[in-house]
């Protein structure tokens, strides 16, 4: 099948990410904790969407709500009901979002927003942190982690460098040197993070970076972009603005908005958001937006996480404090060295003997250590993202068995690594 794919399709592959040596599993189905591919070996699926999956494969209510939006038609192109109940969900989930756009990507939902910053600013420059992944867009796509960081592309061929030489890089965790930016350019239209860095393996805000970045912003009249397209809904049911109490003027969420289907949004301040066309002059359209079956999966999500948010949170940590000490614990007695950094329902492992905080010493770990670790894993039915750069994420299909097995499965990795 790649032999194939790989005649018509560049690469063989849809996104970069997808490609691993020599050649990627094609997928026949997935159910739950369960990824299947073509050859009918089954895996413990860890990727899960990249994050968008917290609620597993084929969640019943998710399939329910999206059965039923088939029977009535799949593009209306009109504003419908579902809409407004879906916008409402979100501005209830997150206080910071008055007003709300739904587009389809997490790549549209950071383009707008950053387009909605210069036009609100009529400044130009904005400011990224080093290894954040905001999207293939060329205003992001600088210094980013992800896919791009995996192979190397910073700065894309065919980019422009007018549009990227007004994207500031910042040091993630690092306030002094976002200051000094700050201090030294005066056209700063917006400030855009992953307040939990999804995309250099995980890196985790330490403890006043995210708060010193919102009294910065807020002092230099600069607006701040939460991209919670990972976190919005996985660590907690108002993102991760809601896990530390910060407002940002203007947030992107996607992936586990509505898990699993094509949908993305953003939203902010009212006075930001009514800058948006046909009512302000910052154009943004497409045709698949609002599209009615992501709407109704999405809506789906969002009131099946709101009724279960008692238990899946607490449950995914305790899973993730569990599957992460127990790494840990295992990497310890076979005298590897290692890092791990884990949070809510995501945890990375890095072959370093270094703390894990920023862009570099995430490039410090030894990423050819984990593509043997990644390798061996499939080996042995376990499926986690083909890079050092993104993260293994728990679902609510995940079982206590599974992540024994899983760890059963990283002792024997780790034992291959270390020959
Ligand atoms: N922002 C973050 C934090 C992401 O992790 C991603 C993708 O992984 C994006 C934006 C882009 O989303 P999409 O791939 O849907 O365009």
């Amino acid at each position: 099948m790649f032999s194939n794919a790989k005649k018509i399709i560049p690469s063989g592959v849809n996104s970069p990410v997808r490609y691993f040596e020599p050649y990627p599993f094609f997928t026949k189905k997935a159910n739950g904790a369960y990824i299947w591919d073509e050859d009918n070996n089954r895996y413990i699926d860890f990727c899960n969407g990249y994050g968008a999956l917290l609620l597993g494969h084929r969640r019943k209510e998710i399939i329910n709500s999206v059965s039923t939006q088939l029977s009535k038609g799949t593009l209306y192109c009109t504003p419908t009901e579902a809409e407004i109940e879906l916008s409402k969900l979100i501005i209830e989930n997150f206080p910071s979002i008055d007003k709300v756009r739904l587009v389809n990507t997490g790549g549209e939902a950071t383009l707008t927003a950053i387009r909605l910053a210069r036009g609100f600013t009529k400044k130009k420059k904005i400011i990224k942190f080093e290894g954040c992944y905001h999207g293939a867009h060329d205003s992001v796509l600088v210094k980013a982690g992800s896919g791009s960081a995996h192979n190397g592309i910073s700065v894309s061929d065919g980019g422009l460098d007018e549009v990227s030489k007004n994207t500031l890089v910042a040091e993630y965790n690092n306030i002094e040197d976002l200051e000094k930016i700050i201090k030294k350019n005066k056209d700063i239209a917006g400030v855009i993070v992953e307040p939990i860095l999804a995309n250099m393996g995980l890196i985790l805000p330490e403890k006043n970076f995210l708060y010193e970045l919102r009294k910065i912003t807020k002092e230099n009249d600069i607006p701040l972009i939460f991209d919670e397209v990972v976190t919005g809904f996985r660590v907690a049911p108002g993102g991760a603005q809601q896990h530390f109490g910060i407002q940002p003027d203007i947030t992107t969420l996607a992936k586990a908005l509505s898990n699993g289907f094509t949908i993305s949004a953003v939203g902010g301040r009212k006075e930001i958001m009514d800058l948006l066309s046909p009512g302000g002059k910052v154009y943004q359209a497409s045709t698949f937006a609002g599209n009615p079956v992501s709407v109704s999966a999405a809506i789906s999500s969002i009131k099946t996480i709101n009724k279960i948010k008692n238990k899946i949170y607490s449950k995914l940590e305790r899973y993730n404090l569990f599957f992460s000490t127990a790494l840990d614990d295992m990497a310890t007695d076979m005298r590897i060295p290692h890092q791990i950094n884990f949070t809510a329902s995501m945890l990375q492992f890095f072959f370093t003997n270094m703390p894990v905080v920023n862009y570099k010493t995430s490039k410090k770990a030894d990423a050819k250590k984990f593509q043997i670790l990644f390798k061996t894993l499939l080996k042995q039915g376990i499926f986690i993202a083909p890079s050092q750069f993104e993260v293994v994420f728990l679902s609510d299909a995940h079982s206590e068995t599974n992540l024994n097995r899983a760890l059963d499965a990283y002792h024997a990795a780790l034992k291959s690594v270390k020959n």
